[in-house]
């Protein structure tokens, strides 16, 4: 079977070598060697959106990583916008908010922009109508927010849309019911295509996962919403109200920040705690790479 690009689990990029790890040891930031370092600073001075990933960017997990508070701190002192945009569809914008101020960042819910919420934003080209979802609370309680009513299991083949996120309860007959609704003409429409989510030790699946059986099974490609789609890129751009030069993306994957910071047509800045990757093989370089966010500020 043909491999599907949009599938590609960075498990499979690092069993090759197409990905150069330059570390410099000593922290400074990477530049690629083709641009010129002082171009490059002058237009990271000249950014004054910031769109700031969350996980593996302010932090990993439950646990803050050194320094982002004081990036956050710095960034929002010299009167810069700071919008965090996730592709997690589990949480609400109030819960992250909150999850932010525990690990000691303020944090307004306005601020924070989830797949779940840009989905359901993208959704209001469409006409209003009932959705199956695979997914959790915060999903479904956007899309309701945005005027869509939600059917259960059993109902599936009213359903208008089919809305598939990352779902910790998933079962078969939920996976099942989506089918069927897809079959009968509901629209599909993902949160995003991560394959999986880092963790302690390992990966757990992601919403990939779960859209790629939906799709596998139905072969439909879904509409996807989250990064690296040019739709929630749209969505956070519209939201800082700023032109595309004076606004940045920042994250810790390539094939999903970076990726979504080069079809935006935005500035883009890799956090990679293992120093410089460069995804030859994606052709994606990000114009600046850091050690974490913190070494971000210290250039502005
Ligand atoms: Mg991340």
């Amino acid at each position: 079977m043909e491999k599907d690009a949009r599938y590609n689990s960075p498990i499979d990029n690092n069993a090759d070598n197409d990905i150069d790890a330059n570390t410099n040891g000593d922290g400074d930031p990477y530049i690629d060697n083709n641009a010129d370092k002082d171009t490059v600073i002058n237009k990271i001075r000249g950014i004054v959106g910031f769109l700031i990933d969350l996980d593996g960017c302010v932090y990993k997990g439950e646990t803050l990583i050194e320094g982002s508070d004081a990036a956050i701190k710095a960034l929002k002192r010299t009167g810069r916008k700071v919008l965090y945009l996730t592709n997690n569809s589990t949480k609400t914008p109030q819960e992250y908010a909150l999850k932010l101020r525990r690990l000691g960042i303020d944090a307004d819910p306005a601020e924070i922009l989830t797949s779940a919420v840009a989905t359901a934003a993208y959704m209001r080209r469409f006409e209003r109508g009932s959705c199956y979802v695979i997914g959790e609370e915060a999903l479904r309680s956007a899309l309701t927010q945005e005027g869509f009513t939600i059917i259960e299991e059993g109902n599936e083949r009213c359903a208008k849309y089919v809305v598939c996120g990352l779902d910790r309860g998933l079962t078969y007959g939920k996976l099942a019911a989506a089918c069927t609704a897809i079959h009968r003409g509901a629209k599909f429409i993902a949160t995003n295509t991560d394959p999986n989510l880092p963790v302690e030790g390992g990966y757990l699946p992601g919403a990939g996962s779960i859209v790629g059986a939906v799709r596998i099974a139905t072969g439909v490609r879904p509409i996807v919403v989250g990064k690296p789609s040019r739709y929630i890129m749209e969505i956070a751009l519209g939201r800082l109200g700023l032109n595309k030069e004076k606004v940045a993306i920042v994250g810790d994957r390539i094939d999903i920040d970076v990726k979504a910071g080069k079809v935006a047509g935005i500035f883009t800045v890799l956090v990679s705690s293992e120093g410089t990757l460069i995804d030859k093989k994606m052709r994606l370089t990000p114009d600046l790479v850091v050690r974490r966010l913190y070494d971000l500020t210290a250039l502005l």
